[in-house]
């Protein structure tokens, strides 16, 4: 039996479910039950009727999907897999924040710890951090930890007060404008698509700036043929999946996010044979980041509905 026959075996056996985000390896994705980014992901995680989820992405994910859903058991191919970005912000600068302005709204980027979460008000993802940093009632919001998406959602909503974090993505931050720029000679009619998890000078020489899952459904439903595309290169999967009679490009140097690569098939198979790696998030962490995950889900209108597999 392959590796893939084996997955499948067992995950019938277990009654277990795989979601993956869009950077894990290609092999990953293929055998998924769900695929997304965060923001769907989160939400499919929500009222899934098998017992075992395993989680394909990192440490932030597979504890968001357990807070959201305490009674299965969630399993991390690799347990190491982490999100640098998740721990750019920190407690204590919270609280002073807290203390400086009255009706401050922290908003939190789903990719950061529970540890944060626990003192945010609500919780956003690249896809919906428009909209409810626009639905919120405070003026003033300190968005943690990615100071590139704060700056990216702060352009939208200009009558609120923003408070800059000094967090970023380090794989989307290092995408290189002079690197686009050299990919937009070679393919002059591509249109540049780009994570809000970029640079400012980036996001401003792009054609389109959004969410990964918006990069997606942009470059399906624009005329262009071609695509430079400035977010980490595990999505070009989906794109060539969705779209084979386009052409997608990346910067010379790869954006690769090491942590995504880290999930493999045979680490999938491990966990859904010893069961081990099981995400543990307990007591009042539980609770308290649980409270910004649901305001996010309650604000953004979204509850689970019987989808795509894809999104
Ligand atoms: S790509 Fe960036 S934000 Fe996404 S998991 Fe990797 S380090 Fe974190």
């Amino acid at each position: 039996m392959t590796v893939k026959e084996e997955i499948e075996q067992l995950k019938r056996e277990k009654n277990a479910v795989i979601l993956a985000h869009y950077y894990v390896p290609d092999e990953v994705q293929e055998i998924a039950d769900y695929i997304g980014d965060s923001y769907y992901l989160s939400k499919m995680a929500v009222g899934l009727e098998q017992q075992t989820i395993v989680f394909c992405g990192v440490s932030f994910m597979g504890e968001s999907a357990k807070i959201l859903n305490p009674d299965k058991t969630v399993l991390m191919p690799d347990p190491c897999a982490d999100c640098a970005m998740a721990h750019m912000a920190d407690a204590e600068t919270i609280r002073r924040m807290r203390e400086q302005y009255d009706d401050l709204a922290v908003v939190c980027y789903i990719n950061s710890t529970a540890e944060l979460k626990r003192y945010s008000d609500v919780c956003v993802t690249s896809a919906n951090a428009v909209d409810i940093v626009r639905a919120l009632p405070n003026r003033d919001i300190f968005f943690i930890p990615d100071r590139n998406l704060a700056r990216f959602v702060a352009e939208q909503v200009p009558e609120k007060h923003f408070i800059f974090n000094e967090g970023c993505c380090p794989v989307h931050e290092q995408i290189s404008p002079e690197e686009v720029q050299k990919a937009k000679a070679e393919h002059p009619g591509a249109e540049v698509l780009t994570h809000p998890e970029c640079t400012e000078a980036l996001c401003r020489m792009s054609d389109y700036v959004g969410s990964t899952s918006g990069i997606i459904r942009y470059a399906g439903e624009s005329s262009a043929e071609e695509f430079i595309v400035c977010t980490e290169n595990g999505v070009r999967y989906e794109l060539e999946k969705r779209y084979p009679q386009k052409r997608f490009y990346f910067t010379q140097t790869e954006p690769v996010c090491m942590d995504m690569k880290l999930i493999i098939l045979e680490k999938v198979l491990h966990v859904l044979k010893t069961g081990e790696n099981e995400m543990d998030v307990t007591g009042n962490v539980r609770k308290e980041a649980k409270r910004p995950l649901a305001r996010m889900l309650e604000l953004a209108g979204t509850k689970q509905t019987a989808g795509p597999a894809r999104g």
